[in-house]
C-alpha cells in the first residue's frame, strides 16, 4: 500500500489534501481512466542487493516519465494510471516493454483495466473507491495473546491491523466488510479488541502532525542550520522470555550506570541516551525443529558425501595442511607459528567461507609475494620472521565449522564464531579491532 498509494496520489495537485477519501476517489475517477498493472517484473535485480534494486527502479521510473502515465513500482509489482483512450493505452504499453527489456527485466503488462489488485489493496476506477485486498486462499494467522512475546508486540498487534485496514479502505462500510476475517482471526487467538474504523482520528492527527512538522522544519531551517547531528544509538536486543522474572531493563541500565559513571571517559559514548534496549523475538518451535532436522539431514548427507567424495586432493597426503581435510568449507581456523630456535609460539585465528585450501593458498602467496606482505596480520608476522632470518613452522587446525550469512537466517554465525574465539583464545597475532569488523558475507 505505501508505495501504491504514494504513487497514485503524487499528481493529485492541491485539491486532494483538502478533501476526505470519497471526494478524493471521485476526483481520481475523473482524472484517470485506466490502470496498467505490471506482473512478474522478474530480473537480475531481484537477486542482488536491495540498494541496487532501489536505484535501478528509480531510474526506471524516470525513463518512463515521458509516456504520460503515473507509475509506481514495488519489488516485482507495479501499477500505473493514465487518462488516455483505450487505443492510446495499448500504444503506451507497447512503448513500455522495450524500456523494461533494455533494463534486463522481463515483464507482463495488463493494460486497460478498471479494477486492479495491487499489493494489499484493490483499486476500482468505476466507483473511485479502494479496499483491502487479500488473496482468496490466504488464511490469516496471528500470534496468540498468551504466547511468549514481548508485551508491546501483543498489545500493538490489533492496532496495527486496524491502522492498515483503515488506510486501505475508502469508507467505514468497506472497512467493516474487510475486517470480518481479521476480527475472527484475532478472536481465535485471544485478542479481545474490536477493530474500528478510525478515519477522522487519523486524518486530523496526520494533518496536525504535518502542520507541526512543517512549522518545526521552517523554524529549524531558520535558526539552526547545521547544528543538529543525528545521535548514534547502540541497541541492546536481549531475547524475550516470559519465564524470566527479573527486570532485565532496569538491571541493564543500572549496570551501565555503575560501569560508566559520569566521570568515566567512555560515558560520553555509553550512557542512557545513546544505548537503548528493545527485546528481540526468538525462533518459534516450528523453526527450531525444522532447523534441527535440516542440520541432521545435512550432516548425514555430508557424511555420506564425505565417504564418497574426497576431502583432500593434495598430491602429497602427509603434507596436507589440514590432515587430509583441506577441502572443508565455512570454518574458523587457527594458525600456530612456532619459532624453531626459541620455541616462541604465536597464534592467529581466521575464517573462510570457501574451502580451506583456497584460503590456505592465499595465505601462502602472501608469505611469498612481497606486495602482499600486509594482507593479513599473519603474513606481516611471517615477513617479520623472514626479515630477521628466523626459522619457523606453521601448523593449521579447524576450530569450528559454522554457517556463513544467509538471507534466510539473517545471521552470520561464521563471523560471530570468529569473534568469540578471538575473545576466548586471545590469539597473539589478531588485531583488537577485528572484533569490531562488520560481516562481509552480507554483501553476496
Ligand atoms: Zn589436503
Ligand atoms: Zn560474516
Amino acid at each position: 500500500m505505501r508505495i501504491g498509494r504514494a504513487v497514485l496520489t503524487t499528481d493529485f495537485k492541491q485539491p486532494t489534501r483538502e478533501h476526505d477519501g470519497n471526494v478524493c476517489g471521485s476526483i481520481f475517477r475523473n482524472w484517470f481512466h485506466y490502470f496498467y498493472s505490471f506482473l512478474d517484473l522478474l530480473s537480475r535485480f531481484s537477486r542482488t542487493r536491495s540498494e541496487t534494486r532501489c536505484v535501478s527502479l528509480r531510474s526506471l521510473i524516470s525513463q518512463l516519465q515521458h509516456l504520460d502515465i503515473k507509475v509506481g513500482l514495488y519489488r516485482d509489482d507495479g501499477l500505473a494510471v493514465t487518462n488516455q483512450s483505450p487505443q492510446q493505452t495499448e500504444k503506451i504499453k507497447k512503448k513500455m516493454c522495450p524500456i523494461f527489456r533494455d533494463n534486463g527485466l522481463n515483464i507482463t503488462i495488463q493494460a486497460n483495466q478498471k479494477i486492479v489488485d495491487f499489493l494489499d489493496v484493490t483499486f476500482n476506477l468505476h466507483t473511485g473507491l479502494h479496499k483491502p485486498y487479500k488473496k482468496p486462499n490466504d488464511s490469516i494467522t496471528y500470534i496468540h495473546r498468551e504466547s511468549n512475546h514481548p508485551p508491546s508486540i501483543i498489545k500493538n498487534l490489533p492496532q496495527s491491523i486496524e491502522k492498515r485496514l483503515t488506510n486501505n479502505s475508502s469508507n467505514e462500510k468497506i472497512f467493516e466488510d474487510a475486517a470480518i476475517p481479521y476480527h475472527e482471526a484475532l478472536k481465535k487467538n485471544g485478542h479481545v479488541m474490536a477493530l474500528k474504523y478510525a478515519e477522522k482520528k487519523t486524518n486530523t492527527t496526520t494533518k496536525n502532525e504535518k502542520k507541526r512538522k512543517e512549522t518545526a522544519n521552517e523554524e529549524t531551517k531558520e535558526t539552526k542550520t547545521t547544528n543538529k547531528r543525528k545521535r548514534r544509538i547502540t541497541w541492546f536486543n536481549p531475547p524475550y522470555s516470559k519465564n524470566v522474572s527479573s527486570n532485565i531493563d532496569k538491571n541493564f541500565f543500572d549496570l551501565l550506570n555503575s560501569c560508566f559513571p559520569p566521570n568515566h571517559k567512555l560515558h560520553k559514548i555509553i550512557n542512557k541516551n545513546t544505548v537503548k534496549l528493545s527485546y528481540s523475538c526468538t525462533p518459534n518451535i516450528k523453526q527450531i525443529i525444522s532447523s534441527h532436522n535440516k542440520r541432521i539431514i545435512n550432516e548425514s548427507s555430508s557424511s555420506n558425501k564425505a565417504s564418497t567424495t574426497k576431502l583432500c586432493y593434495c598430491r602429497d597426503k602427509p603434507s596436507c595442511p589440514l590432515q587430509e581435510k583441506c577441502l572443508e568449507q565455512s570454518l574458523v581456523y587457527q594458525a600456530t607459528v612456532s619459532e624453531t630456535n626459541t620455541n616462541k609460539i604465536d597464534t592467529y585465528i581466521g575464517i573462510t567461507e570457501n574451502t580451506f585450501k583456497t584460503r590456505f593458498n592465499q595465505h601462502m602467496s602472501s608469505f611469498r609475494l612481497h606486495h602482499k606482505k600486509s594482507a593479513t596480520a599473519l603474513s606481516e608476522h611471517v615477513w617479520k620472521l623472514k626479515d630477521n632470518k628466523k626459522d619457523f613452522k606453521i601448523s593449521w587446525e579447524i576450530i569450528k565449522k559454522s554457517a556463513a550469512y544467509s538471507t534466510k537466517t539473517k545471521k552470520c554465525n561464521l563471523c560471530l564464531s570468529e569473534k568469540y574465539f578471538i575473545l576466548e583464545k586471545k590469539p597473539t597475532l589478531n588485531k583488537r579491532k577485528e572484533i569490531l569488523s562488520t560481516c562481509m558475507h552480507t554483501k553476496k
